[in-house]
């Protein structure tokens, strides 16, 4: 089962046993090479990593490099689900880290998912978000679900490789959640749910959904939705086609529809009225996550590009030794460097039990911006080379586009910072 396997990992003697892998650049490590004594005023704020995280972005990254790298080429243009590796994945506990102890789970921190999310996103971020919809669904039924709920959804996502999948956007509503019209009408012990939901992740594979519909049309927003859970053989769900999108082909992504499911009211999540809230609650602990994927991916980015500028030769010298070249790699390290600490920071926050709605949202906006940035970058240092399927960097630039789409788009994120800042200013009557 996957949560021994992952506390095993934190004895130091599989610690050691965890051999790092090479690093093309050696700009990944967090930490800060400063003297103690070079202040007095630094032991308020390291960025070393535990021996226990360290040894779990360890395990992490060999399992991308081994098990996802050599095949992530292939599953993005068969666009196959990567059901071998979700299952070695989650033998591993790689997939559901936040699971409570209590349904079964390694009830790791967001930090944790972050360090293994970046670690899996290297290799394929179509893999990767694979794996961390299931985080997205079950969040939702961690923040508000009763133990019973718990027990019952969660406990058996970590007896076997079971997805899972939230289902809030539709054909016509996105951004704006709160214009979702999917129905929810109570008769008697039951709920019968009625609607379509649109782009949801691992819609095709998953074993239950995080539903959100709406239980009271004339309330406003933050009443009117209750969030379901809901068995995905319930009579009444049609799955559609996976769409054939530009990037992350080894997820799967499809419409649902819901015509007359019956729900027992067993499976409301919290309370009635209650749904926006949760659903919305949930990004605050997934958006770091998705960051991580961002930061992965313009990493693998960075790395690629700082290879092949070292071997490819113009003019006489490597293409690193023109500086219009070195240029283009060191502003893709400073967005790496700058969206993995702005990522760690929105982890750490929630960590500590902070409400993190700010940080979450700088980290994904900047990492989606950043991600999309460095690929577009690595394609050029690539120069014709970069535009051909026969090297890795078209795939990463095609990848990194729904960075700044899903989980709130770039421009979402930039307006819930824009409120964060006011509401803030407003306090401080500034
Ligand atoms: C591959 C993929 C996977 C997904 N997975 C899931 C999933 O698992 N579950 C799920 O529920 N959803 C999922 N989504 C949906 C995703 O979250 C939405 O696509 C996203 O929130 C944007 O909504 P929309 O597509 O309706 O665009 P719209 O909301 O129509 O936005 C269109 C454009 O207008 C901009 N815009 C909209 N409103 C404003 C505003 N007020 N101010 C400024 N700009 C604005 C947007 O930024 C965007 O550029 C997925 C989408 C994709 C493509």
């Amino acid at each position: 089962m996957a949560a021994p396997q992952l506390r095993r990992l934190f004895s130091p003697t599989l610690a050691r046993a965890f051999a790092p892998v090479s690093r093309i650049a050696n700009t990944r490590q967090c930490s800060a090479s400063i003297a103690p004594e070079a202040s007095s005023f630094n032991s308020g704020l390291s960025f070393e990593m535990s021996d226990e995280l360290k040894a779990l972005q360890d395990m992490s990254r060999k399992f991308a490099r081994e098990e996802i790298m050599p095949v992530a080429a292939e599953h993005d243009k068969t666009g196959e689900y990567p059901w071998e590796i979700i299952k070695k994945a989650h033998a591993l506990g790689l997939v559901n880290g936040h699971i409570p102890e209590s349904c079964g789970g390694p009830g790791l921190g967001i930090l944790d998912a972050c360090v293994i999310t970046e670690e899996l996103a290297y290799a394929c971020t179509g893999i990767q978000t694979a794996i961390e919809a299931n985080s997205l669904a079950e969040m939702p039924v961690i923040l508000a679900g009763s133990p019973e709920q718990q027990k019952k959804y969660l406990g058996r996502m970590m007896e076997e490789a079971l997805m899972a999948a939230y289902c809030v956007t539709e054909p016509g509503a996105g951004s704006d959640v709160a214009g979702i019209k999917t129905r929810a009408e109570k008769k008697g012990d039951e709920y019968v749910i009625n609607g379509q939901k649109m782009w949801i992740t691992n819609g095709g594979v998953a074993n239950w959904y995080f539903v959100l519909a709406k239980t009271d049309p004339t309330a406003k927003a933050g009443q009117a939705f209750t969030g379901f859970i809901v068995d995905a053989d319930s009579p009444g769900i049609t799955r559609g086609r996976k769409e054939w999108n530009m990037g992350q082909r080894a997820s799967d992504t499809r419409g649902i529809t819901f015509e007359d499911v019956v729900v027992p009211k067993e499976n409301v999540l919290g309370a009635e009225g209650l749904g926006f809230k949760i659903a919305m609650g949930a990004f605050d602990k997934t958006r770091p996550p998705v960051a991580a994927g961002a930061v992965g991916l313009a990493q693998r980015a960075l790395d690629e590009a700082t290879k092949y500028a070292m071997e490819r030769k113009t003019m006489g010298k490597p293409i690193f030794m023109h500086q219009a070249v070195s240029f283009i790699l060191a502003d893709m390290a400073v967005g790496v460097e700058t969206s993995r600490l702005a990522m760690h920071r929105a982890a750490w926050e929630i960590d500590q039990g902070r409400r993190n709605t700010y940080f979450a949202s700088i980290a994904k906006c900047l990492a989606g911006d950043v991600a999309n940035k460095c690929a577009a970058d690595a394609v050029q240092v690539f120069g014709g080379n970069g535009f051909n399927t026969d090297y890795p960097v078209e795939k990463l630039m095609r990848d990194a586009k729904i960075y700044q789409i899903y989980e709130g788009t770039a421009q979402i994120q930039r307006m819930i910072i824009g409120r964060e800042l006011i509401d803030k200013a407003k306090m401080m009557n500034m």
